[in-house]
């Protein structure tokens, strides 16, 4: 820490992101990242013509992406907003909305939601989770302050029935409820088509992992047009042209191309599925994750060390050193023979580590 800095920020633990591993070459399971390319036309939209026109800026109101993804949506354009990465889409949400009332959030859930907390000065209520992880919805129907929650949620890739959603919006008609689905494309329900209902109801969606553009950073919210208003006054007040040229194209391209879409999101399904099932043969527990990862407890082994044993056999997984999950790793789904090759190392350390 220099002597410049704020003191305000003295204490400020920023987000830890997964290892972005340089030179040795490992089967990457520990971000999330899609194990496909992005969409064929995705690279078709990025010309060279438009690689020229990176002299120009971008279009800050990104009226082309917006308009993909609101007739995907079947929404207005003005339910829209786009952000670098949906990370900034939340870092606004809580700037915006949480400064007066504060946000209550799983204490187990995406590890940004404490940082942007701590970062904008807003009172944070963790929430523990039930004993098997699932979210009690009971201890978030207190009016009177934000939620946050993410569905299905992180780590654990749970997710709520959307009645369960409804409950806890009807109980805040004048607080905002954000929902971040940032894994919602892998077979849990959209609260999408809650947003007629209610204008208290914020969604959060991303690019970065059932469209495989993490790397381009194409993040939005849908909401209430007079919420996304907001949102946006938030990123003309910080960057307005909070998305490149190419992002912008990208993320158009991606959202059109829904044939692509559901094929490669179908496929990690399917993959996730075949290996829960060759996991629970080898006696690991899990929950039963709707989104592109697994939530898996090696038996025998404790997490920490079942990390490093697989980072040695040169599959990356994440691990989160802290209760009550400090066993469980969070495993990415990758493709078909990157799974195979996981299910075997597990295999090879759980009877290693039983001698
Ligand atoms: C990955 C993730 C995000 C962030 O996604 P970006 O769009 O890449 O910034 C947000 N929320 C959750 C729960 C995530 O897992």
């Amino acid at each position: 820490m220099s002597r410049f800095l704020d003191p305000r920020y003295a204490a400020l633990e920023p987000y830890t992101p997964g290892e972005q591993p340089r030179g040795r070459k490992f089967i990457k399971l520990n971000t999330n990242e899609s194990p496909y390319p992005p969409s064929p036309k995705v690279i078709e939209a990025i010309s060279r013509a438009e690689v020229e026109d990176l002299r120009l800026y971008s279009d800050p109101t990104a009226n082309d992406l917006v308009r993909a993804i609101a007739e995907f949506y079947g929404l207005e354009k003005d339910q829209v907003v786009t952000g670098n990465g949906s990370d900034e889409i939340l870092a606004f949400a809580f700037l915006a909305f949480c400064g007066q009332k504060g946000a209550a959030f799983p204490a187990i859930s995406y590890g940004f939601y404490p940082v942007f907390a701590e970062l904008f000065g807003v009172r944070a209520r963790a929430v523990p989770l039930n004993a098997d992880f699932t979210i009690d919805i009971a201890p978030y129907l207190v009016p009177g302050e934000n939620v946050v929650i993410a569905n299905p949620n992180a780590p654990t890739g749970l997710a709520l029935e959307l009645d369960q959603i409804e409950t806890i919006l009807r109980a805040h008609p004048d607080d905002v409820v954000l929902i971040d689905e940032a894994y919602v494309d892998f077979g849990a329900r959209s609260a999408v088509g809650l947003l007629p209902k209610y204008d208290n109801l914020l969604i959060v969606q991303t690019f970065s992992k059932s469209r495989a553009l993490a790397g381009g950073r194409i993040g939005f919210a849908l909401g209430n047009p007079a919420l996304i208003a907001d949102l946006s006054a938030m990123k003309y007040s910080f960057n307005p042209y909070n998305l490149g040229r190419l992002p912008l194209l990208a993320g158009a391209a991606s959202m059109r191309d829904v044939g692509y879409f559901r094929a490669c999101t179908g496929r990690i399904i399917a993959t996730r599925e075949r290996t829960a099932k060759a996991l629970k043969a080898l006696g690991c527990a899990m929950t039963d994750s709707l989104a592109n990862f697994l939530f898996v407890r090696l038996p025998g082994v404790a997490g920490g060390r079942a990390q490093q044993r697989l980072r040695d056999k040169g599959i990356l997984v994440r691990w989160f050193d802290r209760a009550p999950i400090r066993d469980y790793l969070r495993v990415t789904v990758g493709s078909e023979e990157e799974m195979a090759a996981f299910v075997q190392a597990v295999e090879e350390i759980i009877r290693e580590e039983a001698q």
